[in-house]
């Protein structure tokens, strides 16, 4: 019976590896770099629906077109270092230095998987940010500008405090950002 439970056993261990290998792929399979962040997506049809979703209202979307960027990638780093920018305005916190990394998910569904594997616990998220991992997971299917701005103010919160301020605090100022951003 040795052999065959053995056998078993590197099944499964195969099986986990390649899951593992597929996942970490379907997450960051390709780079975008901007002044503040860098986006993870899978393939650029989902950074393209991203961009499609992100509509940036009158005010902004205006700023992104003087921009003048020559390829559609340019213009969506325009768009999200403006969002950036933006948030830092209505919350006037301006970090001295911010960096962080943005993964592009399909779905929801996607999130709460993410979520559910990292801290083992089912919530309804459509995105949310790791303080730890100084990352925003974001569902593009939900994306907007609202909930783009409340998960950057979240970074930029994070960023601006030497002191982490509480969570309760955290939220109110994401949720005021939120309101704020949207002209
Ligand atoms: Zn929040």
């Amino acid at each position: 019976m040795e052999k065959p439970a053995k056998g078993k056993w590197y099944a499964i261990w195969c099986l986990i590896f390649l899951f593992n290998i597929s996942f970490a792929q379907a997450v960051s399979c390709q780079e975008l770099q901007t002044r503040y962040a860098t986006v993870q997506y899978a393939d650029t049809t989902l950074l393209y629906d991203f961009d499609d979703e992100l509509y940036l209202g009158r005010q902004l979307g205006r700023m992104v077109k003087q921009m003048r960027s020559v390829s559609r990638q340019d213009d969506i780093k325009n768009k999200i270092d403006l969002v950036v920018e933006k948030v830092e305005t209505v919350l006037d916190m301006f970090p001295a230095k911010i960096h962080f990394t943005i993964v592009l998910l399909p779905s929801r569904k996607d999130v709460q998987r993410i979520y559910r594997e990292k801290y083992n616990k089912k919530v309804d998220h459509i995105a949310y940010y790791s303080l730890r991992e100084k990352t925003i997971y974001i569902a593009v299917d939900d994306a907007s500008l609202r909930v783009f701005s409340h998960e950057v103010a979240h970074v930029v919160v994070d960023h601006f405090f030497e002191v982490r301020p509480p969570y309760r605090i955290h939220e109110v100022l994401a949720q005021y950002a939120e309101e704020h951003v949207v002209d």
